[in-house]
């Protein structure tokens, strides 16, 4: 069997606002295409336009070479030794940043091809399955601009949740910073009043995170502001502080008032092998498709079960990303939640609409797709309508 063709498709959501803090507005879908009519599927959460650059880009050195034209000559059921190949060919150009994030789409295509072609779920490649179904948690982040309207809406979307079934919630509550959605901004220790709206909102049972998205200027402010949040027994706090204030993470995590969680940019084990070495990280957060694919996750899984760290993995785009977690985290007892947003709590029509169908949901778990690779089905009239919005804004 051989690869003939890899398709990269840029999705855009035609009514996608640049200044809201949500990359599931856009999309690449990588496909990687058999000679034998065999098609694996996969995404990545980065700009797609530059994904596509990255992955299409004819070779120009020994170790700045094309992906495509790499892939174009790589077994296909030899997907690890490919990853190894792609990540050493393209060295140069790559080894972090978007050049893994795009390799990131295409191996999991070929975890989804590999599937398909040997009849498999991704799960038996992964070490295999050692649970059914796994805990998902909901991310909420809804489209509000004022503080008022943002907290009541924060609670009302957490019990949304709870009523479908979730028994864990993370709200996005990012009020300063680079990252604040929709332009929202109030004082930063007012997050305690969104918490305790969401706490009195779902009763004392449900698992409550919080997303700070790098909001906090240092750890000193971060340690003060989040004391007054200890009653309301918050299970981690996601990204407080800029990216590269490794020292302030490390701070934070061996004072521990809260688990600290972070890592959802990071490429490739080596970066999560910092952290970890470093102390920086107390619930690993690796995207699946921007730390390199499910080759790299996998990974980065076993270092941090080593290091005695869980891992969560971060997971903003469509169900195929979803699926791919999912698979991953039916391999583990060291993956404790799943992030999933099912159609009903999404705002973006492109995450609501890509695929098919999405992942079953009983007695608030997800079930662990049985059906050969990722086991995911992408509406191909739903693909066309987002590529041609990305065609007219690109
Ligand atoms: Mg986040």
């Amino acid at each position: 069997m051989k690869i003939v063709d890899v398709k990269c498709h840029v999705l855009l959501d035609p009514d996608y606002d640049a200044g809201a803090t949500s990359s599931a507005q856009d999309d690449i879908v990588v496909e990687i295409v058999t000679d034998e009519g065999l098609t694996g599927v996969g995404e990545s959460d980065v700009n797609p336009w530059i994904a596509r650059a990255c992955i299409e880009a004819p070779g120009t050195h020994t170790m700045g070479r094309g992906l495509t034209e790499m892939l174009l000559a790589a077994d296909p059921l030899d997907v690890e030794a490919t990853w190894e190949a792609l990540y050493v060919g393209s060295a140069m150009n790559g080894r972090r940043g978007a050049v893994i994030h795009a390799l990131g789409a295409i191996d999991m295509a070929l975890h989804d091809l590999r599937g398909k072609a040997l009849g498999m779920p991704c799960y038996e490649f992964l070490g295999g399955a050692v649970r059914d179904r796994v805990r998902p948690y909901a991310s909420l982040q809804p489209d509000q601009a004022s503080f008022a309207s943002y907290k009541a809406s924060l609670a009302e979307w957490a019990c949304a949740a709870q009523r479908i079934g979730f028994t864990a919630a993370k709200l996005e509550v990012t009020l300063a910073g680079a990252y604040a959605h929709l332009g929202l901004h109030a004082k930063i220790d007012r997050i305690v009043e969104v918490i305790a709206a969401a706490r009195e909102a779902v009763g004392p049972d449900m698992t409550l995170m919080i997303d700070a998205q790098y909001s906090f200027p240092d750890s000193a402010t971060c340690r003060t502001v989040i004391r007054e949040w200890e009653p309301f027994g918050i299970y981690f706090l996601e990204t407080p502080l800029p990216s590269d204030d490794v020292d302030g993470y490390a701070t934070l995590v061996a004072e521990q008032p809260i688990p600290i969680a972070q890592g959802e940019w990071l490429a490739t084990r080596f970066e999560f092998d910092e952290l970890l070495r470093r102390k920086a990280v107390g619930v690993a957060q690796p995207d699946i498709g921007r730390v390199g694919g499910l080759t790299e996750a996998r990974r980065v899984v076993q270092l941090a079960d080593s290091a005695g760290v869980p891992v969560v993995p971060h997971i903003w785009k469509t169900g195929i990303s979803i699926a791919a977690g999912v698979h991953l985290a039916a391999t583990t007892g060291s993956i404790p939640l799943v992030e999933f947003l099912p159609r009903e709590l999404s705002s973006s029509s492109l995450r609501r609409s890509l695929l098919s169908s999405e992942l079953e949901m009983e007695d608030g778990e997800l079930l662990v797709p049985r059906a050969p690779g990722l086991g995911v089905e992408i509406d191909r009239d739903a693909l066309e309508h987002f590529e041609a919005a990305a065609d007219r804004a690109g």
